[in-house]
């Protein structure tokens, strides 16, 4: 039996719900992101219009500014978008209880189950579910309707902003395959340059390319994805599920980046990023219910760009983000002179090694104790976090550097749990 799986995208999220919030801001060019006042800060996120105008995610905005005469700058506020989000979601969930979120803004719903209760019609119900977001949160989305959740997530991006696109059994072959394989769902462009270099440049050539080719070249996750573009992808929408790789593998490892607005080259810069990436590092480590025995930092060098890393194995698996925060610093500040000599333009924590939180861990006196109390600040802070969003409670050497105030890392920068796809 065919499945109905649904993937919903709300459009130029953060800037729709700004619009949504404010009517004033309808219609004009508008990016989230630092304050007009200050003249600093980058594009995080921008409207229909601004995007038209060619402003991307990243610029700073004086650039955006010089192409987009009339832009209009918000300082981004994620208790609000993180508040639609929920909001969408609890629409979401009136359809189907398997509600798979990935990332803020896009979710999968399997709606084979409860389909016969709701007429039996899947792109009616998606165009039913595309009015009640646009009537009840003033914002559109996108929506694919397919029977894998591949093919779905593959229909929200072929139309959008306020669609509906169903990929059917009939239609693949001429709407997907003939699409640039790098936009298939887990080609990533590491996957996309070898698949390129073995002449594979559209989804119908992998779903078509020999196995012992793909295999050769990109081991089992060739094999994989060579099933995903033909449209065999059996992976349930599974609300704790969001925490597994693709196939239901388990995940190999939580990482975070960020390219830094400017470049560091303070001590107390480069520690407040640090800390800021292991805070969403450590955070995700607790969603999904793991801990890490690896702690790893990266480094992109400001003046050539090279990238290095060092990493540590510690005694026990942790999922404290104090813990992974020291043991990345210490890591950095080891290897890293940071006198103003060595700039750095990007940085990235990465935890992995990882173990189930509840496996038995050997008791050790004295390191205990204040692990225990590690972990219970942490959850006291999730906690808050749940109830207020992300901008509530924060580190104070988060707070040392202006520019970061206004960037959500967990949000900005969440790798889909697809990394290790490539
Ligand atoms: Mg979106």
């Amino acid at each position: 039996m065919h499945r109905a799986i649904l993937h919903s995208d709300m459009n130029a999220f953060y800037a729709s719900v700004e619009q949504a919030e404010r009517p004033e801001l309808r219609g004009v060019p508008l990016v989230v992101g630092g304050r007009e006042e200050t003249r600093h800060g980058i594009v995080l996120a921008k409207s229909a219009r601004a995007k038209e105008a060619g402003v991307k995610t990243g610029e700073a905005l004086w650039e955006a500014r010089a192409k987009c005469p009339g832009l209009v700058t918000v300082p981004p506020r994620y208790d609000v978008y993180r508040r639609y989000s929920e909001l969408a979601r609890r629409i979401y969930c009136q359809y189907t209880d398997l509600v798979e979120p990935f990332g803020l803004d896009e979710c999968w719903l399997d709606l084979t189950g409860s389909l016969p209760l709701s007429g039996g019609d899947a792109l009616r119900v998606a165009t039913e579910i595309s009015g009640r977001v646009k009537a009840e949160l003033g914002c559109t989305v996108s929506i694919g309707v397919s029977w894998n959740k591949v093919f779905a997530k593959f229909g929200s991006d072929l139309r959008k902003p306020d669609a509906v696109t169903a990929i059917t059994p009939e239609n693949y072959r001429r709407l997907v395959w003939d699409a640039p394989v790098g936009d298939l769902l887990y080609v990533g462009p590491a996957t996309r340059a070898k698949l390129h270099s073995s002449g594979i440049d559209r989804i119908g050539e992998l779903a078509c390319a020999s196995p012992e080719l793909l295999r050769r070249r990109l081991g089992k996750v060739g094999l994989v994805l060579r099933a995903f573009a033909r449209g065999e992808d059996s992976t349930p929408v599974s609300p704790s599920d969001a925490v597994r790789g693709g196939g239901g593998r388990p995940i190999k490892s939580i990482g975070n980046g960020l390219t830094c607005p400017h470049d560091i080259d303070r001590p107390e810069d480069a520690k407040a990023l640090v800390y800021l990436l292991a805070e969403s590092v450590a955070q995700r480590l607790r969603e999904a219910r793991l801990r890490a025995f690896t702690v790893a930092v990266g480094v992109r060098d400001a003046r050539d760009l090279a990238s290095y890393g060092r990493q540590t194995t510690l005694p026990r698996a942790t999922s404290a983000t104090g813990l992974i925060a020291r043991t990345a610093w210490g890591l950095l500040a080891a290897s890293e002179p940071l006198d103003g000599s060595h700039p750095l333009r990007g940085l990235h924590v990465r935890a992995s090694n990882l173990e189930p939180s509840d496996a038995p861990q050997q008791l050790d006196l004295g390191f205990d104790a204040r692990q225990r109390a590690l972990d219970g600040l942490d959850e006291a802070i999730d906690g808050l976090r749940r109830r207020f969003g992300n901008a509530c409670v924060r580190r104070g050497v988060e707070l040392l550097d202006e520019s970061l105030i206004d960037v959500d890392v967990k949000r900005d920068n969440t790798v889909h749990p697809v990394g290790w796809f490539g």
